[in-house]
């Protein structure tokens, strides 16, 4: 569904509602499996759509396409399947000595109806990958994609107009003032993909209904390239990171130290890689800046910077929304590309002769949602591991981390709360809940009166357990 009206909108969630005790016992593992089939079946049926609307929306090449957006949520889709009978499994505890006689087990239990509402920048992908793991915990969901993508939002309503009935998923369309119809609802869970600003807005809602939250927030990612790393390699990762969506992608390396015996080769190496995979001028291989204020927002950047003694050494400002790749050297912390995520093409490539200083300016930030560190020396990267925080860590890679199934994938505090994919965004979306059942438990002998004998044993347990 595609209105947004708050009538409609108060609509759609009480037909969810209506269905949750229901789902408790008819929304099991053939049912949860076959609505997923559902969705990778439309998908598939879909698939140049996605391609057509990526490209309407900020010119996605269809290889990335086809690699961050499809390929993910089908990859979710295929895991959530293949685990969801271990993962919806109750979980047995072992009986500890004081609960003798009783059966303890966790069950994984939907939350209810929940809500996603999901960023522009991977408008499919974050979109259907946080619904698919809704879904598999047995929950219905209200969807809300972004509003600066409408092609692509446009056709994510309509893919899950065809895959699903509206009293298990709808989508509602619209921009804040939508959203934050939706965030007044009493939602079972909320799961936020985007900036820390509006994650503090979802939080805040999301209190007045004590709703648990899952955000999955951004940043600044930093990247260190030690002495050792192998600068080819270093290279390739950090341009495929920072490039791939223009970088418009949560965990890209916002900026790079580069430890002063390799900073020449690494540049160099960088600056070669740029050139094989976009050339000069405006590439077909390159994503677009999603709109016009984003383009400006970066070119104020760049201008800053620029104004305050920064040197672009390849690329620049471009025109319209194309945003070349772009590497700016003697970036300082007043500027405010410095201070500010990046979210887009540009590069600072900051020298470093001290590791412990860049240690101390990670650590003086918020937590980043991604670290990267390359280096042949295990040491090196362990070091900074263990010196720093963030969300997940990346070692001598960029961005592979988002797709290890077997990895949470979230921030920490500033860039994020909970974690998603795989079983973790299962049990994102899960209440673990405790049952214990007595058998022939002992227990009912220290009920009141408190004789002598309560007593006497009462201390006995204490000596014996405590
Ligand atoms: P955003 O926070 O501006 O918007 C995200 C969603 O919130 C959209 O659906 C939007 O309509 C809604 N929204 C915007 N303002 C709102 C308000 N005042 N009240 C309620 N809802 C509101 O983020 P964005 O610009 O779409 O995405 C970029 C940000 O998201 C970056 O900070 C990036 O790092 C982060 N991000 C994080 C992840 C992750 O997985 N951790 C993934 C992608 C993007």
């Amino acid at each position: 569904m595609t209105d947004h009206t708050p009538d409609a909108i108060a609509a759609a969630f009480a037909a969810q509602t209506a269905g949750v005790v229901t789902r408790r016992t008819r929304f099991g593992l053939a049912e949860r499996r076959a609505a997923l089939v559902r969705l990778r079946a439309v998908l598939a049926q879909r698939e140049p759509d996605i391609i057509a609307a990526l490209s309407a929306d900020f010119g996605k090449p269809e290889t990335e396409t086809l690699l961050t957006e499809i390929l993910p949520v089908r990859q979710d889709i295929a895991h959530a399947v293949r685990h969801l009978r271990r993962w919806m499994r109750p979980r047995r505890v072992a009986p500890t000595l004081a609960m003798l006689g009783t059966s303890a087990r966790i069950r994984p239990e939907p939350r209810g109806v929940c809500l996603i509402i999901a960023p522009w920048n991977y408008p499919l992908n974050l979109a259907l990958g946080p619904l698919v793991s809704c879904i598999a915990a047995g929950n219905s969901a209200i969807l809300k994609p972004s509003e600066l993508t409408p092609a692509t939002s446009a056709l994510i309503a309509a893919i899950v107009a065809e895959a699903f009935t509206p009293d298990l998923v709808t989508v509602v369309q619209g921009g804040a003032d939508v959203s934050q119809a939706l965030l007044a609802l009493p939602f079972d869970h909320i799961f936020f993909t985007g900036s820390p600003e509006v994650g503090k807005i979802v939080m805040t809602a999301a209190a007045r209904h004590l709703t648990s939250v899952t955000l999955e927030l951004g940043g600044k990612s930093p990247a260190i390239i030690g002495p050792g790393a192998d600068v080819d390699q270093a290279a390739a990762w950090v341009a495929f990171g920072k490039f791939v969506n223009a970088g418009q992608t949560c965990i890209a390396p916002d900026h790079v130290y580069v430890h002063d015996d390799v900073r020449p080769a690494f540049l160099a190496a960088l600056r070669a890689r740029i050139a094989r995979a976009y050339g000069d001028g405006a590439s077909p291989h390159l994503a677009r800046i999603v709109n016009d204020r984003h383009a400006g927002r970066l070119r104020a950047l760049l201008d800053d910077a620029r104004g305050k003694g920064a040197q672009a050494v390849l690329g620049g400002a471009g025109e319209g929304r194309h945003i070349p790749p772009t590497l700016v050297e003697a970036v300082t912390p007043d500027m405010r590309l410095d201070q500010e995520e990046i979210f887009g093409p540009v590069l600072p490539v900051i020298g470093y002769a001290d590791l412990d200083g860049v240690l101390a300016r990670i650590n003086a930030r918020p937590k980043p949602l991604a670290l990267y560190v390359f280096d042949r020396d295990r040491g090196f990267t362990d070091r900074i591991i263990a010196a720093t925080s963030s969300g997940g860590v990346g070692v001598n890679l960029t961005m592979a981390h988002y797709s290890h199934h077997g990895l949470p994938f979230g921030g920490v505090n500033h860039s994020g709360i909970g974690a998603a994919h795989g079983e973790f965004g299962f049990r994102a979306f899960s209440h673990d809940r405790a049952v214990l059942a007595n058998r022939f438990s002992a227990l009912g002998l220290i009920f009141p009166p408190y004789t002598a004998r309560v007593r006497g044993l009462v201390r006995a347990v204490l000596r014996l357990l405590g």
